[in-house]
């Protein structure tokens, strides 16, 4: 994904919050935006009370998306630096290429795990199918790896632990003692829960990490808390267990992690460390320079928006 929203904003991880909070129940509205063809997506992170969540910098909810209707997701070419750009389906099917020659289809229950490091950029469109229904999150890479060079992964199993009728995915990190492998760089978790039928268990999660809740369908009660659709749950660090209530047919994503210690400037495609830096990489991509080029895709590469720190 690119950042679609109409108005690109500089987000600064400095401000405004505590760095690891103690357990809290904070509901955060979603910004919400269609951007074209019925696709509407619901953003989660960054906001502004609210950065990150572990090295997770970035969430939107994508769909369901009725594609019968015609259109679809289509985001052309764009550049990314210093994150790992990690997809996960629902519903319906995407075809990511990059500027690496990586042409790969995605399917539900997988992961597309893109790492941008020094500079990468790709296309995504979706594919045939009645409906589309997904996220992206974008990973912030520490200082120490990311200006490494760029690689794409594409991860179709993830292990799934079993807690009676409910299913829980291992995205990334570890649950239950079952792992998975999608690379990753700093100590964080993604976990898909759902259940066929209603149902009440109570999730082991590690008191280090902070953690928080997206519902993706459905109906979600986690410690007597019911985030909807349109919040993010974030519960704060300090927490040895969650319990979590699901009307049957729900899905939820739980993301956590180590709060990440670096400060971390996110604008459009990109994050750094600094405005300059961030700059370098948009005059960069509008030259043609440093990112590859993408093959194959029919249609326009994006344009970086207005850098609002140089306008008059
Ligand atoms: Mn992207």
């Amino acid at each position: 994904m690119s950042d679609l929203l109409p108005n690109c904003q500089l987000s600064d991880s400095k401000e405004g919050e505590e760095s690891c909070p103690r357990p809290i129940h904070e509901l955060l509205p979603l910004r919400e935006a269609h951007i074209g063809a019925g696709l509407i997506i619901r953003r989660a992170l960054p906001q502004r009370e609210r950065r990150l969540i572990g090295a997770w910098c970035f969430l939107d909810h994508f769909g369901p998306l009725d594609l019968s209707k015609g259109g679809g997701l289509n985001i052309g070419p764009h550049p990314h630096i210093g994150l790992q750009t990690f997809t996960y389906l629902l519903e319906g099917s995407i075809l990511h290429r990059d500027s690496l020659g990586s042409y790969q289809k995605i399917q539900p229950d997988q992961v597309n795990l893109m790492t941008a490091g020094k500079g990468i950029a790709h296309s995504e469109e979706s594919l045939g199918g009645d409906v589309l229904h997904g996220v992206q999150l974008w990973i912030a890479l520490p200082d120490e790896v990311r200006n490494i060079a760029p690689s794409f992964n594409h991860y179709p199993e993830l292990p799934v632990h079993q807690q009676n009728s409910v299913q829980i995915r291992v995205l990334a990190g570890e649950y239950a003692g079952a792992i998975a492998n999608p690379k990753i760089y700093t100590p964080l978790v993604g976990l898909h829960i759902t259940s066929p039928e209603e149902a009440e268990i109570v999730l082991p999660i590690e008191p280090l990490f902070e953690y928080g809740v997206v519902v993706l369908k459905g109906v979600v009660s986690i410690d007597e808390h019911q985030p909807t659709l349109d919040e993010l749950l974030y519960l704060g660090c300090g927490r040895g267990q969650l319990k979590v209530k699901l009307a049957a047919n729900t899905h939820l994503l739980l993301i956590g992690g180590e709060p990440f210690k670096e400060e971390v400037l996110v604008w459009w495609n990109f994050v750094a460390r600094s405005v300059d830096e961030i700059s370098e990489a948009t005059k960069d991509w509008q030259a043609g320079h440093r990112f590859g080029e993408v093959k194959g895709y029919q249609g326009m590469r994006l344009a970086a928006p207005p850098i609002p720190w140089e306008s008059v």
